[in-house]
């Protein structure tokens, strides 16, 4: 969408096309956090992204973030504000900083959106009641009643509900973005997916879409009169029906943007590049790779294919859940199947997963559980759930959640060596009476912090497991969406393997390979870099 609201301010005709009968995709379940900032990120962006980045894509993005939002807010109802405090990521890493660069966009009034709301998609989880809950909100909730700021917090929003319904989060902002489309007359077709890319004497052209309903479609990338040597006009996969009722061709002159999401559920592409099921994602279900497919069939070379934007997960009854707060709080702790703790429970939630998937060397830890005990559930929300507030039963029938009046009972029901879970807990208590985890440096970064409980002393991130009844969670590794995809330069377009770009074919976001290569920089840092692009393949379209 900001590739196209970038497009149409460059004075050029564009339509939005979307597969799913909704717009807003993982953007919409998302928490609408922006990554944005300016060249003075470079260093730490450098140290985050690593060296599968070219400098020129990251130093792009940095260069034309700010530009970018200043972009949005001029063309679009919406607004940002800070999120004071909220930490990059690896905030004692070169550059990094612990007070934080993530925006997020103000409450959006809904009479401001509202031709377009009935077509927006869901957010991932609803707060109760319609309120407005925001990011900065979201911390101080999940500490329950602990703080004077988590009850003014709650009694704010029960209040603000009189102001009438706001958006927020990335119900806002995509919104926000499709109400700046509609002023600008984009038009934004729901239900069509992109069958495949049109492609005449080596340039991408236009796409082939629908028609709406279940996905019939799909005979490959048509080449037309091509004259480039190694396209195909037939596709690998057959889905049969293509070129029957309802497909249409759109006609691009300039070229397509392909901001078609990532493969998160895709099972038969995953299992191929990751060697993990599509089970555990919270993205949008309409991501399934086709952008980064077509482009591949193309010739485009793929990068960043066994990544993800991952973070440790409940695979709860009524789908995954995916944790923030939970595993930063105090009283909590993660052990494997060996009963022993393997990671810094608090860190960043890439880098946990990547952890407990063994790719940082250690070997894989799964399964995973979540230890906890009474006083934990009494003080802190638990996924979504309030403190003191009966889990739900089907959890337990389900076995994701356990719960005995004895650590060496809860460790035969999750079948771990039950001395090892003893002897995990008393030397986590212990780390919780002197502050310091000796073994994982939990609470050491800022950012472990910052979901931490500020009443918990001397470590807001370390407290003992000592009143039953214990619980443990199961914890798989699931993502919010694929962070791999095509290869792109700093002017988004798709490359292929010996460094050339397709000529008429761009991607942003998850379609593209990320530009924060395996890392991840801060709250927003897989929209910010989304957004940038999008503008970016829409200045160079316009510049074509
Ligand atoms: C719960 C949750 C919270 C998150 N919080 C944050 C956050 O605070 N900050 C942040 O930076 N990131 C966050 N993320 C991640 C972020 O939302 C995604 O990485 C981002 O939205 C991806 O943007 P995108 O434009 O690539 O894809 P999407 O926003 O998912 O859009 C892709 C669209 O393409 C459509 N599509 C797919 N295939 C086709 C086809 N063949 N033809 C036509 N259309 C097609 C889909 O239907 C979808 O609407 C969060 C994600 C989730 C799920």
């Amino acid at each position: 969408m900001t590739a196209a609201l970038a497009a149409a301010h460059q004075g050029l005709k564009v339509v939005v096309i979307d597969g799913a009968a909704t717009y807003g995709g993982s953007t919409a379940r998302s928490g609408g956090g922006l990554w944005l900032p300016g060249p003075e990120a470079a260093t730490y962006l450098q140290h985050v992204a690593g060296a599968e980045v070219s400098a020129s894509r990251r130093d792009a993005f940095l260069k034309y973030g700010p530009d970018v939002l200043a972009f949005v807010r001029e063309h679009t109802p919406l607004e940002f504000a800070r999120v004071p405090g909220y930490p990059d990521y690896h905030p004692e890493a070169p550059g990094g900083l612990a007070e934080g660069r993530t925006v997020e966009p103000r409450p959006l009034p809904v009479h401001e959106v509202a031709a377009d709301l009935g077509t927006l998609a869901a957010p991932y989880r609803a707060a109760p009641n319609g309120m407005a809950v925001t990011a900065v909100d979201y911390r101080w909730l999940s500490l329950g009643l602990r703080h004077p700021r988590s009850m003014l917090t709650a009694v704010r929003l029960a209040a603000g509900r009189l102001r009438g319904r706001r958006l927020t989060m990335g119900q806002a902002l995509a919104a926000g973005l499709r109400a700046g489309l509609r002023a600008a007359n984009v038009p934004v077709l729901l239900g069509t997916p992109m069958s495949s890319l049109i492609v005449e004497r080596g340039r991408v052209t236009g796409v082939v879409a629908g028609p709406s309903g279940p996905r019939s479609r799909e005979a490959g990338d048509r080449v037309e009169e091509s004259s480039r040597p190694g396209q195909e006009a037939s596709g690998s996969r057959q889905r049969g029906e293509a070129g029957t009722t309802g497909e249409r061709r759109l006609r691009a002159r300039r070229g397509v943007v392909l901001a078609s999401g990532g493969f998160e559920h895709n099972e038969a592409m995953r299992r191929r590049h990751q060697g993990l099921g599509a089970e555990w994602t919270v993205g949008a279900a309409g991501n399934t790779g086709d952008g980064i497919e077509a482009g591949r069939r193309l010739g485009a070379a793929l990068d960043l294919m066994d990544e993800a934007w991952w973070g440790p997960t409940l695979p709860l009854t009524g789908g995954p859940y995916f944790c923030l707060a939970e595993r930063n709080l105090p009283g909590s702790l993660i052990v494997d199947g060996s009963g022993r703790r393997f990671v810094n429970e608090a860190a960043p939630y890439v880098d946990v997963v990547h952890v407990m998937l063994g790719r940082t060397g250690s070997g894989t830890h799964l399964p995973a559980w979540l230890i906890t005990d009474r006083t934990y559930r009494d003080r802190y929300l638990f996924a979504g759930h309030p403190p003191r507030a009966p889990l739900p039963r089907r959890w337990f029938d389900a076995g994701v959640a356990h719960r005995a009046g004895s650590l060496d009972g809860l460790a035969q029901r999750i079948g771990v060596p039950a001395g090892a879970l003893r002897e995990t807990v008393e030397r986590f208590t212990g780390f919780a009476a002197s502050g310091r985890d000796e073994d994982f440096g939990r609470g050491d970064s800022a950012y472990d912090r910052y979901y931490g409980d500020p009443r918990q002393r001397p470590n807001p991130c370390l407290g003992a497991l000592r009143k039953p009844p214990f619980f443990a969670f199961s914890l798989v590794p699931g993502d919010l969406g694929t962070k791999g995809g095509l290869r792109t330069d700093e002017r988004a377009r798709v490359l292929q393997t010996d460094g050339t770009p397709i000529p008429g074919l761009y991607a942003a976001g998850n379609a593209a390979a990320s530009v924060m290569g395996r890392g991840y920089a801060g709250a927003g840092a897989t929209l910010g870099p989304a957004m940038t692009f999008g503008y970016l393949a829409a200045l160079d379209l316009a510049a074509g």
